[in-house]
């Protein structure tokens, strides 16, 4: 059954317009559908297409404790814009309270296992607290966002977080999503324009230089290339792919 979902998504989703797209997946499961929000372009213009559309999928954002002070503007003029209410997910006290006892207040500089626990606790725990129960996720992933994110299929099942996923924008480019918010209004964070392509917590995201992978702003300080916060990534390290079911 859930195979043969998962199938039937890759299959019909590329035929599709983006409207038609989140229409589909949300057509096919019964249960909640949620669309995880975290202001970049894509979230946002995922966010108009499903408010536009009348759609039945929660909006979820993931509030870390440290972005940055124009995503919580855009979040607040998002609401305002759509006339919703967008969902905060917040980490849990006594997990942010251990993480800074152990690794210091910006601990993730000083080692990747330091950095991985800073994401575990406020980001992959509240996901999955506010995923459990729903049967779909929905995310702003495109396939020419880096290399590993090209590996990413249309929908696979997530074994992490135990729900399908499904990235309606995989053949999107950066400038199609651009055009698309352009052209419709939809509000975007002012950091873009300053060369902040991927955007996540404050003390962990940098403008890039023109030619570098649209990730690269993201720990920078790594050598590591695999610039993922474990949101995407499976058991295995990679980002999982529909292949795996
Ligand atoms: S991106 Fe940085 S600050 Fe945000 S959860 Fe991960 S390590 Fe912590």
């Amino acid at each position: 059954m859930r195979d043969a979902l998962v199938r039937e998504l890759n299959q019909q989703l590329p035929l599709r317009g983006l409207a038609e797209r989140l229409q589909l997946a949300r057509a096919l499961v019964s249960g909640q559908v949620v669309l995880t929000n975290s202001f970049g372009l894509e979230d946002q213009v995922l966010t108009h297409v499903v408010v536009q559309s009348g759609l039945e999928i929660g909006l979820v954002t993931l509030d870390t404790g440290r972005m940055f002070p124009e995503v919580y503007d855009l979040w607040r003029k998002t609401e305002q814009h759509y006339g919703v209410s967008i969902q905060p997910v917040f980490p849990e006290a006594k997990d942010v309270q251990d993480l800074v006892q152990a690794h210091g207040i910006n601990g993730f500089y000083d080692s990747i296992e330091a950095r991985k626990a800073c994401c575990g606790a406020r980001k992959i725990g509240p996901l999955k607290r506010v995923l459990d129960g729903a049967q779909l996720w929905i995310t702003g992933l495109r396939a020419d966002q880096s290399q590993q994110r090209g590996q990413a299929e249309w929908a696979q099942y997530d074994e992490a977080f135990g729900l399908i996923k499904v990235s309606p924008l995989l053949d999107w480019s950066r400038d199609e999503v651009l055009a698309f918010a352009q052209a419709h209004n939809v509000p975007v964070n002012p950091l873009h324009k300053q060369g902040f392509v991927s955007i996540g917590c404050a003390p962990c995201t940098r403008a890039i230089a023109e030619g570098e992978d649209e990730r690269a702003g993201r720990w920078w300080w790594e050598q590591d290339t695999h610039k993922e916060c474990g949101l995407h990534i499976g058991a295995d390290g990679r980002l999982q792919r529909a292949g795996t079911v």
